[in-house]
């Protein structure tokens, strides 16, 4: 092992940043290269280091800190200077559907594609992935994608062969027949059946499960205001997979659904509104259990819903006082489970209308301040770095950090400072792997599904 020489880091005071301390290059190579940046944040600190340098060995981080710690010995090593860049630790989305198409219609998309085969689902998996990599995102945690994709394209970017965050995936959901997102969902209408398809699923390679509680805006002929399962139901879902070691995920709108989930022991809760046919009944003891019992949940709010008839091209559209108003009401949930303390973590639930596998990073920016959903820079940066890691049990990523999984994120400007930053990516790496620059944007996605109004939701989430 060769050490760099070190008597430029005591000279400058390594006792104090003893960051510089634990560096130890392995040999040299091409696939090992210094990152220098204005900023560099790690994914939990309370501020990013200055001036900083970002060691990359292969698909590890190899050491970080401040750029005057480096000390002598390094001009061999390749290095890539970010001036103006904050580095920070790739995103990770944890809600998506890779195999829906964005577009202002998803399920016609979905099934004409399913008709034509596996095949078409697949391309349209390997575009999004492409897309949400080139964004910044190095880690999606897929809640909804037929087997016969979900598992080979999980497989595919794990292997290198296509570019992509790193997928974690639940594959096939659980629903009642007839039930929200049935077309692509085992139907089960009893706790007997439920048991089987969480066998089916875990056999099959889930690395999640994921249980429809209520009804869906996405699917006709569902009530997203009422449960689908009764309690005995959810805690034979939750029972068989905590019997197997893999973690539930429920979708639930309703009160009595996100009880239900709550009173099961699920690990995150999907949209989480409480939403009924009368409007939002938040419910605060809910709230407090979720809270005391670790339960997270994922609110899929989309950049676009909030500042949809505030400005931009959406300023267009008239909204009705009664979005302006459920808009509202969404705030408050959300901030009023915040103040009880219950987790946070984002998610796009990329796929669905008029959500672009590409647009997480501004859904994010969405959350923070007062026009958004109150949060700072700093707690938006988290629920989509560090704290998304651990809930997706996923320890090797999230934070930057010797050891861990190069999954970065260089991005212009301050985005501890200015969320809107977050949005202008210049270096993406997946496990080492450039996907993104360091020069020139990737090409242009050629899909229409930014340009569609009519929609078959209505924006705040499957
Ligand atoms: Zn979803």
């Amino acid at each position: 092992m060769v050490f760099p020489r070190t008597d430029g880091v005591a000279a400058r005071g390594a006792a104090r940043h003893p960051a510089a301390v634990l560096l130890r290059p392995g040999e040299p190579g091409p696939d090992r290269y210094l990152i220098t940046a204005d900023r560099v944040w790690d994914g939990l600190a309370p501020e990013p280091v200055r001036d900083g340098f970002l060691l990359v060995e292969g698909a590890r981080i190899g050491a970080l800190g401040r750029r005057a710690d480096l000390g002598g010995g390094w001009d061999t090593v390749p290095r890539l200077d970010l001036p103006g860049a904050t580095v920070l630790p790739g995103l990770i989305d944890c809600h998506v559907h890779m195999a829906l198409s964005g577009s202002a219609t998803p399920v016609r998309d979905f099934k004409r594609e399913a008709r034509a085969g596996a095949a078409a689902l697949a391309v349209r998996a390997v575009q999004n992935l492409r897309l949400a990599a080139e964004a910044g995102v190095t880690t999606v945690r897929d809640l909804g994608t037929p087997n016969e994709v979900a598992f080979p394209l999980r497989a595919a970017v794990a292997e290198g062969r296509i570019p992509g965050p790193r997928v974690l995936t639940s594959g096939q959901p659980i629903t009642v027949t007839g039930g929200h997102c049935h077309w692509f969902s085992h139907q089960c209408d009893s706790p007997a059946e439920i048991r089987v398809a969480v066998r089916r699923q875990v056999r099959d390679g889930a690395d999640w499960i994921k249980l429809m509680l209520s009804g869906g805006n996405l699917t006709p002929r569902t009530n997203p205001g009422r449960p689908q399962y009764s309690e005995e139901e959810v805690r034979a879902c939750t029972e068989e997979s905590e019997r197997l070691g893999v973690p539930v995920s429920a979708h639930a709108y309703d009160p009595d659904s996100i009880r239900r989930a709550v009173d099961a022991g699920v690990r995150t809760i999907e949209h989480c509104l409480f939403e009924t046919a009368d409007g939002i009944a938040y419910d605060p003891t809910t709230a407090i259990l979720m809270a005391a019992r670790g339960i997270a949940f994922v609110p899929t709010i989309s950049g676009a819903f909030l500042r949809m008839g505030t400005a931009g091209p959406e300023g267009r559209d008239p909204v009705a006082p009664r979005f302006r108003e459920r808009r509202t009401q969404i705030r408050e949930v959300f901030r009023r489970m915040v103040a009880a303390g219950v987790p946070m973590v984002a998610g796009s639930d990329a796929g669905v209308p008029q959500r672009a596998f590409d647009g997480f990073p501004a859904d994010l920016a969405a959350l923070v301040g007062a026009d958004g959903m109150g949060l700072t820079c700093r707690e938006a940066l988290v629920s989509a770095t560090s704290a998304a890691a651990e809930r997706l049990g996923v320890d090797d990523t999230g934070v930057l950090a010797p050891g861990r999984r190069a999954d970065v994120l260089a991005v212009d400007g301050d985005p501890l400072s200015d969320i809107g930053a977050v949005v202008r990516p210049r270096l993406v790496l997946t496990a080492g792997r450039p996907v993104r620059g360091p020069e020139g944007a990737p090409p242009p996605a050629a899909d229409g599904a930014r340009d569609g109004r009519r929609t078959e939701s209505d924006g705040s989430g499957t």
